[in-house]
């Protein structure tokens, strides 16, 4: 009889779970007892680790083998834990040193010739695999890139079965990825090709720089879709934790294994046909495919022509607005997945498109049909954006500036409200809380009076602390200490720019 014990791990949401994997050989009838609340894909597993095995000349037990995941309260699901699930068995049998394997988590799916395959989720297994100060860790060679950002881990790759016994023998090397996590040299797209348009580009660059979430009308043409898709460009590559965060969302979200960093704010911009489940995240048995929303977590969700999405669509977006975090609840999964995303929406004047061109093309829109159209996005996802944008029809061919110029003064200011926040857990303006907005981050005596006359006419408290939030901003793009009346009252402006559709 004999026991031997390895680590694997699993994912549930967008977080990764460290599994104990024991396995007991004994005398007996020559069966394979999984325990452990496995799903079917686990239980897959005793299939593909035991042809792996006999494929890769070793040789596979005969009489009873147990294998035990523990904690069996955790559901396990996936084909990660096939490379976890094979080294025990091959350490009950003697096949490799228990001592080698007990203090090394395994992660990868078994192909039939004992390869080591890439899987879904490998980043946040490695970091689970940190937090738990594990700092061995054998991974697919197809998720080797990704995993190595880990910093506090070292997360190495074998090719199959026969290389991982080798490896932990010491009589060979793993596999190393060349560091690939580079900015990427040159964007596609660059804030350049937005010709004239300047009032537009200056507020796209103010949002990127305190995360404000912003509302464009305009008609079609103008250019709203062309700047949104321009922001990732202006802004600051991610920190550490970011790219830790972003990075293992996208491990998870799939569709297909993804092995490179993610480096940059992500951008997603879901089609306006997209369902609930395209935007919040869906469950599936016990697997969870996070949304567009979880995918856009420390970057941006744009979300073009957002009168069309559904109703229930946009007031999804309201909670994850004020908690960062989209709720999921699901019989068989129940949980909240990270959403912390700058808000971008784009519309029309109007339904037909032609309510703000002065051209022979007029509005045949019904007043119902505008009403319709107007209150599609309602006023309580209105209180949450800071900046309303109305871009007029494009009346020059000027060429402004490139995205790198750009970027460098979103840093810049970034940086000076960083600084400023130093103490804080946050660090744009957008995320300043509205209790402190009225004592440690107020502004200039003239500017708070005019916030209060601000509140008073229409702009109502959450009004008046976006206003705030978005003074705070043109003070750090000016290089100012505090910001002034003047800041206020553009911040102000920003906010009420008229809306056609409001109309
Ligand atoms: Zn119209």
């Amino acid at each position: 009889m004999a026991l031997a014990r390895s680590y694997g791990a699993v994912v549930s949401g967008v977080c990764g779970h460290l599994v104990r994997v024991e396995v007991d050989h004994s005398r007996g009838l020559p069966t394979v007892g999984l325990v452990g609340l496995p799903d079917a894909s686990v239980i897959e597993s005793k299939h593909r680790s035991k042809t792996a095995i006999m494929n890769s000349g070793l040789s596979w037990p005969r009489g009873r083998v147990t294998i035990s995941l523990s904690p069996a309260e955790l559901r396990k699901h996936g084909a990660g834990l096939d490379l976890a699930i094979a080294m025990g068995i091959l350490g009950a049998t003697g096949q490799i040193a228990i001592e080698h394997i007990a203090n090394t988590v395994f992660v990868g799916e078994l192909g039939l010739d004992g390869s080591v395959r890439a899987v879904p989720g490998a980043l946040p297994s490695v970091i689970a695999a940190a937090q738990a100060g594990v700092n061995s860790v054998i991974v697919p060679p197809g998720n080797l890139v990704q995993c190595q950002i880990v910093p506090t881990t070292c997360a190495v790759a074998c090719l199959d079965l026969n290389h991982v016994i080798a490896y932990l023998r010491g009589d060979r090397e793993p596999l190393h990825a060349e560091n690939s996590a580079t900015f990427p040299a040159d964007e596609l797209t660059d804030l350049s090709d937005v010709l004239g348009q300047d009032d537009a580009r200056w507020a796209l660059e103010v949002a990127a720089v305190g995360r404000h979430n912003m509302f464009m009308i305009g008609s079609p043409g103008v250019g709203k879709t062309l700047l949104a898709h321009r922001i990732s460009g202006i802004l600051p590559p991610l920190r550490q934790e970011e790219i830790l965060e972003a990075t293992a969302i996208h491990s998870v979200a799939g569709p297909s294994v993804c092995n490179q960093p993610i480096t940059r704010p992500p951008f997603e911009a879901p089609h306006h046909s997209a369902t609930m489940a395209a935007l919040m995240g869906s469950v599936h048995g016990h697997k969870v495919t996070p949304g567009a929303m979880t995918r856009a977590h420390h970057g941006v969700l744009f979300l073009d022509e957002a009168p069309e999405f559904s109703r229930n669509a946009l007031e999804a977006l309201r909670q994850p607005l004020e908690s960062g975090q989209v709720a999921l609840s699901r019989s068989s999964w129940t949980g909240s997945l990270p959403a912390k995303f700058q808000l971008l929406l784009a519309a029309n004047p109007c339904p037909c498109g032609n309510a703000l061109t002065d051209t022979v093309k007029a509005c045949e829109c019904t007043s119902m049909a505008l009403r319709k159209y107007a209150l599609q996005v309602s006023g309580p996802l209105r209180d949450r954006i800071d900046i309303n944008l109305l871009i007029p029809g494009v009346r020059s061919m000027a060429m402004g500036e490139s995205s790198g110029i750009v970027r460098e003064r979103v840093i810049a200011a970034r940086q000076a409200a960083s600084r400023r926040f130093a103490e804080f857990p946050w660090a744009t303006n957008s995320e300043i809380p509205a209790t402190l907005l009225r004592t440690k981050f107020c502004p200039e005596s003239e500017g708070h009076d005019l916030l209060n006359t601000y509140v008073g006419n229409s702009g109502g408290l959450r009004g008046s602390h976006r206003a705030l939030r978005v003074a705070w901003t043109l003070a750090d793009l000016a290089d100012r200490k505090r910001p002034t009346k003047e800041d206020v009252a553009l911040a102000i402006h920003l906010r009420n720019s008229e809306s056609a559709m409001a109309a």
